[in-house]
């Protein structure tokens, strides 16, 4: 709006400017003209009635008229003033020179137009002179410029108040979006962002209400983890405890009950050393950069080791082990990590199958993925129990499991070892048939 005032007052000023200065040179030459017709300046005679006309005329066209002869000295002033004084503006220098000007001079609000005024054999013998006054556009040009200034101002104050509503009405939901995230970041998790309608500011809400939710639920199974750990470590310390205690206020045990005791400390912390091992396991395959160490790996080779390993177990529980393969298979795996995640598998289905059972390994495959079946005659999971299996320290029977001497992690280092090779394992089992774990392991690794 400024810039508008300015462009239009100066095009304004140029305007009217520009018309006065032809307008008043025209004057000045058509005086010129009459004096020299009417011989004004050559005949004394007609001295009275040329003043007389230039003073109307001067009447007449508001602006003031000086003639002066080819001495500079003035022999008409309209306004008096100057009569009889040597008047020398550049207008009148350059007249009596033989031209004709026109000048404007802001400072004094006046347009200066000179004509020359020759004799009958064309001798310069004088000037005129005439300054018109434009004050009247100059006030008016003011006058445009001051109201233009108040209503810029004006309309700039009420602009001003419209952005800051609108924009507070925009940021709002954005304020209290961030007001809740301050929240949740100082660890408020049940905090929730409101959301009504639908737009830009409801999505964003709704990706963090996600997030938080995921967040909550993350933070309850690392306490539900630490919780369960405390308390699968706190069991074999309380019996420790009493199974000490017990030697300590027996004066004069006899000595077979003493290493019965000390048998029975020993095993407590072999199951306490066997769940921090665990434990151990499940943080590193956690730790998602450095977790596998992928290399070529012959699966029927891995999996004949982990079964020659196991053979004693089986053979206590006279357990027939069969392994089943058509076909030499490899895969790029973390070969330590995928034989205790099989290994893992057989253990149980030899714990869980009654004696006299059978377990039986299969490897079979395509040119994309590898299938390892780990079959057994045992009890069974119900299908409720199919999902629950593979949380930590989860145990179909508490007590009865825990007597086999596992630490409810052995299935968990599995589905995470499986997952970390973008495999997938499934379990087909109904209670009292047996149970069926498959894992399929893609033959090449893709990182993610
Ligand atoms: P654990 O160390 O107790 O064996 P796992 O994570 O290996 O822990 O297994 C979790 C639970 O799943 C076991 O306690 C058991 O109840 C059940 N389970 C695992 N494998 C079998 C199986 N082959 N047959 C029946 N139940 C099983």
């Amino acid at each position: 709006m400024l810039l508008f005032s300015f462009i239009m007052s100066d095009t304004l000023r140029s305007y009217f400017t520009d018309i006065n200065e032809k307008e008043v040179l025209y004057q000045a030459n058509k005086i010129a003209g009459s004096i020299q017709k009417a011989e004004y300046l050559t005949d004394p005679g007609k001295k009275e009635s040329f003043e007389y006309e230039m003073d109307e005329k001067s009447n007449e066209e508001n602006f003031r008229i000086i003639v002066v002869n080819n001495a500079g000295v003035v022999v008409v002033d309209s306004s008096k003033t100057a009569l009889g004084k040597i008047y020398i503006v550049p207008e009148i220098l350059t007249a009596l020179d033989g031209k004709d000007q026109a000048n404007l001079r802001w400072d004094e609000h006046a347009i200066y137009a000179s004509a020359y005024i020759e004799n009958d054999v064309s001798e310069k013998i004088g000037a005129v002179l005439i300054v018109s006054s434009f004050d009247d556009v100059y006030e008016l040009i003011n006058v445009i410029n001051h109201r233009w200034l108040i209503l810029t101002v004006g309309i700039s104050i009420i602009v001003a108040f419209i952005v800051f509503f609108v924009s507070q009405l925009i940021l709002a939901p954005l304020k209290n979006i961030l007001e809740t995230i301050k929240k949740i970041s100082e660890g408020q998790l049940h905090q929730r962002i409101e959301i009504n309608g639908k737009n830009e500011y409801t999505e964003i809400a709704d990706a963090i209400n996600n997030m938080t939710e995921q967040l909550e639920q993350v933070e309850s199974s690392r306490q539900e983890f630490v919780s369960n750990v405390s308390h699968e470590l706190k069991t074999p310390l309380s019996s420790i405890k009493v199974l000490s205690e017990s030697i300590l206020l027996q004066e004069e045990m006899p000595t077979e009950m003493y290493r019965e005791f000390l048998q029975d400390i020993n095993s407590e912390i072999d199951r306490m050393t066997n769940i921090v091992n665990d434990l151990l396991a499940l943080v590193k395959l956690d730790h998602r950069e450095d977790a596998l160490n992928i290399g070529e790996t012959n699966v029927n080779r891995m999996i004949q080791d982990v079964m020659k390993r196991l053979y004693p177990l089986a053979e206590k529980k006279n357990i027939e082990l069969l392994y089943e393969s058509n076909r030499d298979m490899t895969v790029e795996a973390d070969e330590m990590k995928l034989s205790l995640a099989v290994s893992n598998l057989i253990e149980n289905g030899i714990k869980y199958t009654p004696n006299d059972g059978m377990v039986k390994v299969t490897i079979d495959g395509d040119h994309q993925n590898v299938f390892i079946t780990v079959q057994d005659t045992g009890m069974g999971i119900n299908e409720e129990e199919q999902s629950k299996v593979f949380k930590r320290f989860y145990r179909v029977d508490k007590t009865r499991d825990r007597e086999t001497g596992g630490t409810g992690l052995g299935l968990a280092i599995t589905h995470s070892t499986v997952m970390l090779h973008n495999g997938s394992i499934k379990i087909v089992s109904s209670e009292g048939n047996g149970a069926t774990f498959i894992v399929r392991l893609p033959i090449k690794h893709s990182e993610g």
